[in-house]
């Protein structure tokens, strides 16, 4: 199983690091060893002090798909959710102004918290799935998949292209602003259509 993860999906969040808008999806992967499930607590890394949030819709691909057309790939996945792709942002910033990959800034343990899945056919429309997080009972983090720069079936057909997708593998589907630092203590819940999705303490 793997973890593909789309960068600056969103407009206002791209601007809040300073960087480009995209004009094609970029992605990177986190290790099956990031996945947390069950609202777990999230441990602090020793090796940051600089620990941000993205809230981000995550989908589940449900079958084994290569260079999938944009118009069928609404048939590779079934599930959504919520996932916060937790950034060591310090290691991160360091890495990028050396031209560097990221994976010790994204790629660490318990750094993919994910909520429970749910069928996309009872989501009113998935193309405008609205989504919030809120950090010790204060909103940080609103968006709606209507606001996403590469929707779900683009993001699988162009990453489809690179690397085959299988039964089992999450997209996380990208930020919008108002990414943050956490700190040990802070109650994490995020919403999805305004139901509770997750709720977890950071350690
Ligand atoms: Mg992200």
């Amino acid at each position: 199983m793997k973890i593909i993860c789309i960068g600056r999906n969103y407009v206002a969040h791209a601007k809040e690091l300073n960087n480009d808008v995209p004009s094609k999806p970029i992605f990177f992967m986190k290790p099956d060893s990031a996945l947390v499930t069950g609202n777990r607590p999230f441990f602090y890394p020793d090796f940051s002090d600089m620990v941000h949030h993205e809230l981000e819709v995550v989908i589940r691909i449900d079958r084994l798909g290569k260079s999938i057309e944009e118009k069928y790939a609404h048939r590779y996945f079934s599930e959504v959710g919520l996932g916060v792709d937790f950034t060591a942002r310090d290691l991160q910033n360091e890495m990028k102004k050396k031209g560097l990959p990221w994976e010790i800034a994204k790629g660490f343990d318990y750094s993919a918290p994910v909520s429970e899945l749910f069928p996309v056919a009872t989501c009113k429309d998935i193309h405008n799935l609205g989504f919030r997080l809120d950090v010790n009972g204060k909103t940080v983090q609103e968006g709606t998949t209507a606001l996403m720069i590469f929707g779900f079936e683009k993001i699988i057909s162009y990453v489809s292209r690179f690397m085959t997708l299988k039964t089992g593998d999450l997209i996380f589907t990208g930020t919008p602003a108002g990414v943050g630092p956490v700190a040990i203590n802070d109650r994490l819940e995020a919403y999805m259509e305004g139901k509770k999705l997750m709720d977890f303490p950071v350690k």
